[in-house]
């Protein structure tokens, strides 16, 4: 396998890594938690490692790789979906930032008003 490139991140453009999972059964925890989990046989994911960017999981290394480096050519996406892995990525820090101002602003708001009615 190791003559397969494994091509960047198409979203962020990082390093994407690599893993293998042997076949194995669950934890006497998760199994608890999920009663007739069969045991799990095996397989192959590739994920980014920027968080929440992208993963993938199956079977067969090659498959997941052939997965992996499929993408679209960027001639063929719309105009304002263009852009390096650079670009996306800022595109995605920006929106990280508005959601994350956007959700700060709900827990003020939550939090206010559970101040306001526990007087
Ligand atoms: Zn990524």
């Amino acid at each position: 396998m190791s003559d397969i490139q494994l091509l960047p991140c198409a979203h962020c453009g990082c390093e994407p890594m690599l893993e293998k999972h042997p076949a194995h059964s669950h934890s006497a925890a998760l199994q608890a938690l999920v009663p007739g989990l069969p045991d799990h046989p095996g397989s192959w994911t590739i994920e980014c490692p920027t968080s929440g960017c992208v993963a993938l999981i199956g079977d067969a290394c090659a498959d997941v790789i052939t997965a992996w480096n499929r993408r679209e050519p960027l001639a063929s996406r719309p105009a304002d979906a263009g852009g390096s892995p650079v670009d996306h990525a800022c595109a995605r820090v920006r929106n990280a930032e508005a959601e994350l101002k956007t959700a700060r602003k709900a827990l003020v708001d939550v939090m206010t008003t559970a101040a306001l009615t526990n007087d």
